[in-house]
């Protein structure tokens, strides 16, 4: 399997031996992989991005509302409403 790029200039198809499973050689994207368009590219940013904010904002939320409830429990074990 040869590359199948050619050159702008002289027309020429490159003569290189392309990557497996690949069109093309090494030097015309052969070895690239992953998100090729640059709206696929910020997607995939975005998606990341998004997901690593919320799972922080929620672990934190969670985090106080564990720390507001052995506050409370506190108080309540103060009061004699529950037995430890
Ligand atoms: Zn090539």
């Amino acid at each position: 399997m040869r590359c199948q790029a050619q050159s702008k200039r002289s027309g020429e198809q490159c003569r290189k031996a392309a990557m497996r499973g690949k069109t093309v050689c090494r030097t015309h994207g052969g070895a690239l992989t992953g998100p090729k368009t640059a709206e696929g590219r910020e997607r995939c940013a975005e998606a990341r991005t998004v997901h690593g904010g919320e799972t922080r904002a929620i672990r934190s939320k969670r985090t106080k509302k564990l720390k507001e409830l052995k506050e409370l429990e506190g108080v309540m074990l103060k009061l004699g409403m529950i037995h430890s």
